[in-house]
């Protein structure tokens, strides 16, 4: 599992994305900054990987929260270049809440300065190494991941994980073919002859022909049933805020499904549920699966944040 000299992986949990660091001879860079209530951890952790050099250039994979969250906070702290996919420039100039899946979402970030925007094709040099962004719809329809071919390593950000990916939001929102286009991305990825994956969570690794089965297996059966997908949506997004916020009261939470905008759409086009029966599965599925508890009227996460 070894990574070049000049790259460097800061795992971090769920709320914030792994930030990767890079210091060759040339420019320092940071590809995804991760959630922005993690910023003053992100920045100590930012400062000893760079061992007292600046950081030059912060790139970004995609802008969702849990990767953009922090770009603010750095750019405050070293002024350094910003450059982002072009499909997201649009939406981060506009500020679109439901497009970022901010507001819409109940996630928080802070706008920040675009300097350039790359497109798909673009090569950029990270670390003394060429990376090749390439698309990678699907989970985001404008993110991209940069894979290097001499080093055989791809950073997938939420296009693959070592156990699944992304949730495809945009499939559950209107957009048809995002399902064809997660399955795409895995194509591609699978077309690459990749060595070792540095995803958007959880640890690297190196087993990628497994995590492609496990993917292509899991986006199977979102196929067969798009209920299935906006059920796992529902919970992966009531464990973000739930370690946003480190703990919800329980009776708030029918009041909570039906005031957030995702919630609520996903609830009125493919579940249909009371708010009630809704805050109760989801409650009650999350406490099967061990990622959070009931303890004194509240509900509070099990997982690290
Ligand atoms: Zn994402």
């Amino acid at each position: 599992m070894k990574l070049p000299a000049s790259v460097q992986v800061l795992e971090r949990g769920w709320l914030s994305s792994n930030n990767i660091v890079f210091r060759g001879t040339g420019e320092t860079a940071l590809v995804d900054s991760g959630y922005g209530s993690h910023a003053p951890q992100t920045l100590a952790l930012l400062a000893h990987a760079l061992a007292g050099a600046r950081l030059d250039w912060l790139v970004n994979t995609h802008c969702h929260s849990d990767h953009m969250g922090g770009n603010r906070a750095i750019q405050g702290r070293y002024q350094c270049r910003t450059s982002i996919p072009s499909g997201e420039a649009r939406l981060v100039e506009a500020w679109d809440e439901k497009a970022l899946m901010l507001g819409f979402a109940d996630q928080r970030a802070e706008r920040f300065r675009i300097d350039d925007e790359f497109d798909a094709g673009a090569v950029l040099n990270l670390g003394d190494i060429d990376w090749q962004a390439l698309a990678a719809p699907g989970h985001d329809t404008n993110a991209v991941m940069f894979y290097s071919p001499e080093e055989r390593i791809l950073i997938s950000a939420d296009a693959l994980w070592e156990n699944g990916f992304g949730v495809i939001f945009p499939q559950l929102f209107g957009r048809d073919t995002a399902f064809a286009e997660t399955r795409a991305t895995l194509e591609t990825i699978a077309r690459l002859n990749v060595r070792l994956v540095i995803p958007g969570h959880g640890r690297p690794f190196t087993e990628v022909g497994a995590a492609l089965e496990r993917a292509f297996a899991r986006l199977e059966s979102y196929e067969t049933s798009i209920e299935r997908l906006a059920r796992h949506c529902l919970k992966v997004l009531l464990v973000f805020a739930l370690l946003d916020k480190r703990s919800m009261p329980l009776a708030g939470l029918p009041a909570y499904v039906q005031s957030v905008g995702v919630c609520a759409e996903l609830n009125a086009r493919y579940l249909r549920m009371t708010p009630e029966a809704l805050a109760e599965y989801l409650v009650a599925d999350l406490e099967e699966a061990g990622a959070a508890r009931r303890d004194n009227g509240m509900l509070v996460p099990l997982v690290a944040a």
